[in-house]
């Protein structure tokens, strides 16, 4: 029962997608999980019960999710929750007061927003550091540092972080490092490989892949932080509903075919936008120009489906123009459906970030951000080149 993985030694990653944690129901032997949608289990004597209780502790379902999801990570335990914020919330419920986290400086808004204005009021203390810099990071472990909290790539700059380099550097500290793998997926990437202790992902992103769910995920083979987290899971209760595993566990067992596609998609437009004359940069670690374009091809199998470009002279002005042009990407925050999204992020997803901290680090006013979907790339590619005109 629970989340832990029934790993099939020697399985390849697509068919741990279809069938890691799922065998046919025992009672009917149907091939798909089936929606355990209910909140509790009737008990045969006082006591005597089949393992499952209540909801927020025990639903099938959400457990064929998590076994899913720890065999696609290559861990050994996987617990899912009602958000990847959820997921975050819950992992850093693990520290106390007066404990440090050394953090990315260019994290997910929400990510910044929830240490920043809520955990902090715990007594959590937070350093934003320049991940791309493994002894930067280093320099910023203390005495009390207890978790390395990264993205890599990170959103919208495309920075990413040597996640051997600061897991070996984490370890002689006994800081436990956190990936959040929501851009990459195991398909692509797997940190724990690396030397991570932990992997979070939004389920919400490619993981679902359908833009039709809100989910999170941690995945840890560190058998103690395991425990804390079923403890946290049960006792803090930021379970996901069980419809929402059953739509992810359709999601992921085309995982594999899906970023495939995508980042084929997502390099032919890469290329493409790197020779427009009205695109200033492209952010994509596919790219040979990429300033960590050696690392991507290291520690990941593929450069992912998100690309970030500038376009025009980089105003305002002009990303509103191009991002109001597309007429098959839909303007609209999240990533990692099917569907190709548009984004701009100075206005959408990093709004609570400070310009000046934005223009420190190249995130023009106008940057866009693209989430590749999987359609037709000929007509992803006409729908770019019409929306470049405007500048
Ligand atoms: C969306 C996202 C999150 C937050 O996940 P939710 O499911 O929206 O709570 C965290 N990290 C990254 C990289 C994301 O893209």
């Amino acid at each position: 029962m629970g989340g832990e993985s029934s790993l099939t030694p020697g399985s390849g990653f697509s068919t741990r997608a279809v069938h890691a944690g799922q065998e046919p129901d025992p009672t009917t032997g149907a091939v798909v999980v089936p929606l355990y949608q209910t909140s509790t289990y009737a008990q045969e004597a006082l006591g005597k019960h089949k393992g499952y209780e209540y909801g927020r502790t025990h639903n099938p379902t959400r457990f064929a999710l998590e076994r899913n999801l720890a065999a696609l990570e290559g861990g050994r335990h996987g617990f899912c929750f009602a958000s990847g914020l959820a997921a975050t919330t819950t992992l850093l419920q693990t520290l106390s007061a007066g404990d440090h986290v050394v953090a990315g400086n260019n994290l997910y808004g929400g990510t910044y927003r929830l240490f920043d204005r809520v955990f902090k009021r715990f007594g959590l203390e937070f350093s934003f550091v320049s991940a791309q810099d493994p002894d930067q990071v280093e320099r910023a472990f203390g005495p009390r540092t207890r978790m390395l909290f990264v993205e890599t790539p990170t959103n919208p700059m495309m920075q990413l972080t040597d996640l051997a380099a600061v897991s070996e550097r984490a370890r002689r500290r006994n800081v436990c490092v956190v990936v959040d793998n929501t851009f990459m997926t195991p398909y692509l990437q797997r940190p724990l490989e690396l030397g991570a202790q932990v992997v979070l992902h939004s389920v919400t992103k490619y993981l679902n892949g359908h833009s039709d769910m809100i989910g999170g995920a941690l995945v840890t083979s560190d058998e103690r932080l395991a425990e804390q987290l079923r403890f946290l899971q049960n006792a803090a209760g930021a379970v996901p509903g069980p419809m929402d595993c059953w739509l992810a566990l359709r999601g992921t067992k085309t995982l594999a075919v899906r970023m495939q596609r995508h980042e084929e998609n997502a390099r032919t437009l890469a290329r493409f936008l790197a020779a427009q004359p009205q695109v200033k940069a492209v952010l994509y670690p596919g790219l040979e120009s990429h300033p960590q374009h050696e690392l991507a091809r290291r520690q990941a199998s593929g450069f992912g489906g998100m690309i970030s470009f500038i376009p025009g002279d980089g105003s305002l002005e002009a990303g509103r123009r191009v991002s109001g042009r597309f007429r098959l990407f839909a303007r609209a925050e999240s990533l990692g459906g099917v569907e190709s999204l548009v984004c701009h992020p100075a206005s959408m997803t990093h709004a609570s970030v400070p310009r000046e901290d934005r223009l420190s680090i190249g995130f023009a006013d106008g940057l866009l951000r693209l989430s590749v979907g999987i359609e037709d790339v000929e007509d992803l590619r006409a729908d770019v080149a019409q929306a470049l005109q405007s500048v």
